[in-house]
């Protein structure tokens, strides 16, 4: 690892080998994924269909550029349009979260730019959010440890405490909020799907526009298409990434303010070429059917019911559980508790995520099987003792 610049903290093993949410390293030990690579690997590692898909893809075109069409990316398009309930809505193609985010922040801006008197610039996000690393995400991002060193940033954002202190930070350059439904790296936080509704309504009455960041949240995480679905709203833009893909980067806007952007506002190299695009036509083919048949519903609860478990078993050092869906965390009494439990969990072969500031994380692929529930739960009991 000489050679690799010192930004993450890194476990020390090489996983060789991967089978739906198991994991194998170089000398062939088992482990057992809840993390799907932060949210990524929705569909399980060595999925065959996916796979096959890259692969049959790979061997024809992997990537021409955005001046032709690209009729995987057309077709990933009008899905995503139909799914999330946006109407007459379009989709812009990138290659990860922070990038989406980017997008989604400059349509604002323009929208701002083009409609009314004065500009109107402005973007409320929320305290404890986490939207991406690139300097106008960061600074999207409201948690003060991450600005520092990186300054200065763009200006017109706004934090504001909780949902209700929204209003209190609204003004007559304000744009847009931007905030997740579900705090990820915050913690695994849901918000009140009654006052997120009452903001959306408000938002709309105010011509402020609603940006929700589905990156972790989207592609059915939560139990529904997006959180959007689950929380019964209709947000101007929605951006994805993690889970569209099954692994192959890919991010995507997708806004009902379709004819803001114009040729030469916006591009991206990379973005929604052959390749990801014909892996996320796969990935959401895959994740419909297990939606449709009531397995990831049953594979929810299931994960639900061994969460509950943890926490009566052991009240002394776990509070409760959160989230929705597969996306799910343990709240301990303290973050000593919760940090000793992810290194023993590392140990015993089941990997999970740290989340916020006392929160074990849970975010595995979407397609486990029981018997990968059942043996990572016995792990992490035997962790947890
Ligand atoms: C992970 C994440 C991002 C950043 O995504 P990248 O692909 O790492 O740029 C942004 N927003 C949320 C909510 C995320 O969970």
């Amino acid at each position: 690892m000489q050679y690799l610049l010192n930004t993450y903290a890194r476990f020390d093993v090489e996983f060789v080998r991967g089978e739906s949410a198991t994991l194998w390293d170089k000398d062939n030990n088992e482990y057992i994924d809840f993390t799907s690579g932060i949210g990524v690997v929705s569909v399980g590692h060595g999925n065959v269909r996916l796979s096959n898909a890259i692969c049959e893809q790979a061997r024809n075109i992997i990537h021409i550029s955005n001046l032709y069409r690209i009729p995987p990316q057309e077709k990933l398009a009008e899905i995503l349009v139909k799914k999330s309930g946006l109407e007459n809505g379009g989709v812009f193609f990138c290659n990860s979260g922070a990038e989406a985010n980017e997008t989604a922040l400059k349509i604002a801006r323009k929208y701002g730019e083009i409609n009314g008197e004065i500009k109107r610039y402005k973007v409320i996000t929320l305290e404890n959010s986490f939207h991406g690393r690139t300097i106008s995400t960061l600074k999207a991002t409201g948690q003060p440890k991450f600005h520092q060193y990186f300054g200065p940033f763009p200006d017109g954002f706004t934090y504001a405490k909780n949902i209700e202190d929204i209003y209190n930070k609204i003004d007559d350059k304000t744009i847009a909020v931007m905030i997740e439904l579900i705090q990820g790296e915050g913690g695994v936080n849901p918000f009140d799907i009654r006052e997120i509704q009452k903001l959306s309504a408000e938002l709309k009455k105010r011509d402020i526009l609603l940006i929700v960041d589905e990156v972790q949240t989207g592609i059915y995480r939560t139990g529904e298409f997006l959180a959007s679905n689950l929380y019964k709203i209709n947000p101007d833009i929605v951006t994805l990434a993690k889970g569209l893909g099954g692994g192959v980067p890919i991010g995507a806007v997708i806004t009902t303010l379709s004819d803001v952007l114009k040729p030469g506002d916006h591009g991206s190299t990379f973005g929604g070429n052959y390749l990801s695009t014909r892996a996320g036509l796969e990935v959401i083919k895959i994740l419909d059917e297990y939606y449709e048949s009531g397995m990831l519903k049953e594979t929810t609860e299931y994960f639900e019911n061994r969460l509950l478990e943890i926490v009566k078993e052991f009240p002394d050092k776990f509070e409760s559980v959160s989230g929705f869906g597969l996306m799910r965390a343990l709240r301990a009494h303290s973050v000593e508790v919760r940090d000793e439990v992810v290194k023993k969990a590392f140990e015993n072969r089941v990997l999970v995520l740290k989340a916020g500031e006392k929160s074990v994380r849970f975010l595995p692929p979407l397609t486990i099987t029981k018997e990968e529930i059942d043996e990572g739960f016995d792990r992490l009991k035997e962790s947890i003792k």
